[in-house]
Formats: structure tokens, C-alpha cells, sequence
């Protein structure tokens, strides 16, 4: 498995506090790969390094990995999102509405139920995913 932003945060989250080995087991990366990486998503502010060079997520890391989980992440490799979003159809999180791509249109801001452009679900209302998600899934603007 290869590792992704999302991934690794899931990660993290899961286990709370991690080692770079830790990282090297799942990803299979090197060790100075996986400290690169570390550091790397340390200088975003995703996570914190403990004094016994573990890791753990910071307050903004936690939120960026409930936004990957809701909204999916812009990785080409990450196995999570292509399995939730694979295929042609969306399952909304709040209603459960599943809706075909083809019917789905991307939506401009509107007043107080549209926040910022992007797909809504057409049941509930609840914000599907990005202009940037829809477009890679091919999905028209509202005509
Ligand atoms: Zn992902
Ligand atoms: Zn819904």
C-alpha cells in the first residue's frame, strides 16, 4: 500500500501516538522515508513530535482527517478514497441517499443552504464533495 496524506493520518488516529517504524511496517517506506514524511506533515501543523520521538496528530491533523474521510482526498493512489468513491455513484453521509454521477450537478454558492459551490445531495442537502472532486469525476455544472 502505498502512503497518502489521508492514510497516514488515519493511521496515526487509530493507533494515537506513532513511531517512524511504525510508518516504515505499513507503508513500507525506508526509514529516513518515513521520518521525511513525518517531518513533513509535521511542518503543515498535522502532527506533533513527543519528546520520545513519537507522533501524534495536532487539532488541525484530526480535522484535515475528518475532512479526507468525508470529502475524500485528491491522492491518485490512496485505496480508501477510490474504494469510496469508486464507480459512478455517491452515498450521502447524513441520508444514506445513494446518487448516480449522471444525475448529480455541481451548484453554485447559494444563500444559506450552499455555503461554497460543489455537489449537494439532492435529498438533504448535505454537501457531497468539491468542484475540484466533481469535475475529476466528470460531473456538469448546473445549467
Ligand atoms: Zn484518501
Ligand atoms: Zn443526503
Amino acid at each position: 500500500m502505498k502512503n497518502c496524506k489521508h492514510l497516514t493520518l488515519k493511521l496515526i488516529n487509530s493507533m494515537g501516538k506513532i513511531y517512524s517504524f511504525n510508518l516504515m511496517q505499513r507503508f513500507n517506506l525506508s526509514d529516513s522515508g518515513a521520518r521525511t514524511y513525518l517531518l513533513y506533515i509535521e511542518r503543515q501543523g498535522l502532527v506533533e513530535r513527543l519528546c520520545n520521538a513519537q507522533y501524534r496528530l495536532t487539532r488541525e491533523g484530526l480535522n484535515r482527517l475528518e475532512w479526507f474521510e468525508k470529502y475524500g482526498c485528491t491522492s491518485n493512489d490512496c485505496r480508501e478514497c477510490k474504494d469510496k468513491f469508486k464507480g459512478e455513484a455517491i452515498t450521502c453521509d447524513y441520508c444514506n441517499n445513494l446518487s448516480m454521477f449522471e444525475d448529480l450537478r455541481i451548484e453554485k454558492e447559494g444563500l444559506l443552504i450552499r455555503p461554497k459551490p460543489g455537489v449537494y445531495c439532492s435529498h438533504c442537502e448535505n454537501y457531497l464533495m468539491s468542484v475540484k472532486m466533481a469535475e475529476k469525476r466528470k460531473i456538469k455544472w448546473i445549467s
